[in-house]
């Protein structure tokens, strides 16, 4: 009894030696062990932050289940038509109440954050209509759903325009080109939040809330969208809560809490959410159809766990800025900035460095970690591209994955991290890999 309770004891403080001779059998270098621990004394504020922020935010999403009155039941779905789904009409009014919108769609037949969008556009917007960028450019992907590369079935096959006002230089809001650009036609306004894979700012909910205010003061009837993707529970709030009438995202990113297999939600106003359900599913079927299958479960589960699986995320963001900010290298958002979104940018010069840093962050995942990424012609890429992921859920980037275009600056993306532990491992991986290819020397690891 007494050795027992004394082993325990000893348990709990987990000899630094022994975590480190982990780490060596994971193939991780002392030097780079110690190194990384170093940077991480540094951070304990910044993660103790994070964390009140998923404190805050897990008991948002308990509380919404709580009121909604989940019940096992909920949890089983449905197949074929999908009428009278509780599981997914109880979901729907979960995702309402965290997002604190009126109403939301939240779907496994929404395929992807791109469909989302698209979604929530097509539905909301008319003939004649125009949509504003007041952002800049926005996400990649979009640009064909618009029209701004010509697609089929894009917005402007249906006769909407596009435009858009460019951010300052200093990635601030331009109001005078904004109020330029708004017609008598705008009747919708799309923002994203993260900056995706542009060296812009990203967006505080607060700046969101400033930019939907000046638009509703020049018409208070246009529409504003919110492109959340990546934005979900990296703060208290969120854009429905400075008057965003549609926040839309995926569920293979943060509220999907690592388990959503697939799914997009919108959130908004009660009219803009019966619009894109008659778009999703049928003109006069709406949202009384759309059979949940098996994904209640997950979908469920995995919003529990977004608010603690983003802030893992957001760790792993903010120790790999500051790891390789030591070093030398430019970051953005750089070590010690405000997050607003979990993805990071680690600008290193050249194509070797992409590649080691991709296969180092592979070799650390929990699936495929045998496999080495190579760069390969990624249809809709002007270059060749690496990617590096290893998830359970193909393609899913809340889970820790990265990718780099191999072309100047020889930057790579990265983002995820189910567990801290794992983005930890990943990251310290992927400057091992970076020391195996000669291009970190120890020598610079020097504390
Ligand atoms: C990921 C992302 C999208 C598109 O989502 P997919 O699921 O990849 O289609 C759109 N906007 C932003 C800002 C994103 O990060």
């Amino acid at each position: 009894m007494e050795t027992g309770r004394r082993r325990a004891a000893g348990g709990q403080h987990l000899k630094m030696e022994e975590i480190q001779n982990m780490y060596a059998r994971m193939g991780i270098d002392r030097e780079v062990y110690t190194y990384g621990e170093s940077v991480l004394k540094g951070l304990k504020e910044r993660f103790e932050e994070i964390d009140e922020i998923a404190e805050y935010n897990q008991l948002k999403v308990i509380s919404a289940m709580q009121d909604c009155r989940v019940s096992e039941a909920c949890l089983s779905g449905t197949t074929g038509y999908g009428y009278n789904d509780l599981g997914r009409d109880t979901l729907e009014a979960v995702y309402a109440k965290v997002f604190r919108t009126e109403d939301a769609l939240v779907r496994p037949q929404i395929t992807c954050g791109t469909h989302a969008l698209a979604l929530a556009l097509m539905s909301n917007l008319r003939p004649g209509d125009e949509l504003l960028s007041p952002v800049g450019k926005p996400y990649d992907t979009l640009e064909e759903v618009i029209g701004i590369r010509p697609s089929k079935g894009s917005l402007a096959e249906y006769g909407i325009t596009y435009r858009q006002a460019e951010l300052k230089a200093d990635g601030s809001f331009d109001y005078e080109a904004i109020r330029a650009a708004m017609s008598p036609r705008t009747r919708l306004v799309t923002i994203q939040r993260s900056k995706g894979y542009q060296t812009r700012p990203t967006f505080s909910v607060g700046q969101i809330g400033e930019l939907i205010s000046f638009v509703k003061q020049i018409r208070p009837d246009v529409i504003c969208m919110v492109d959340n993707c990546y934005g979900e529970f990296v703060e208290r709030i969120e854009p429905g809560e400075v008057g965003a009438d549609m926040v839309v995202g995926s569920l293979i990113k943060n509220p999907g809490g690592g388990l959503a297999p697939i799914g997009g939600y919108i959130a908004g106003t009660k009219e803009c959410v019966e619009n894109a359900a008659f778009r999703l599913t049928s003109p006069g079927l709406g949202r009384e159809v759309g059979a949940s299958l098996g994904v209640l479960k997950d979908f469920y589960q995995g919003l529990f766990l977004a608010p603690t699986v983003t802030a893992s995320a957001l760790k792993a963001a903010i120790f790999a800025a500051n790891l390789y900010e030591r070093l030398g290298y430019a970051v953005i958002p750089d070590g010690s900035e405000s997050r607003h979104d979990i993805i990071q940018a680690v600008t290193f010069g050249t194509p070797e460095a992409v590649i080691a840093f991709c296969q180092g962050i592979q070799a650390a995942a929990p699936v495929d970690s045998h496999v080495t990424p190579q760069p390969w012609d990624m249809p809709g890429y002007d270059a060749k591209v690496i990617m590096a992921a290893g998830a359970f859920v193909s393609g899913s980037s809340i889970e820790l994955s990265a990718d780099g275009p191999i072309k100047p600056p020889y930057a790579v993306y990265f983002q995820g991290g189910l567990t801290w532990p794992h983005a930890k491992h990943g990251i310290m991986k992927s400057l091992q890999s970076l020391v195996n290819s000669g291009i970190v020397e120890k020598g610079r690891l020097r504390l």
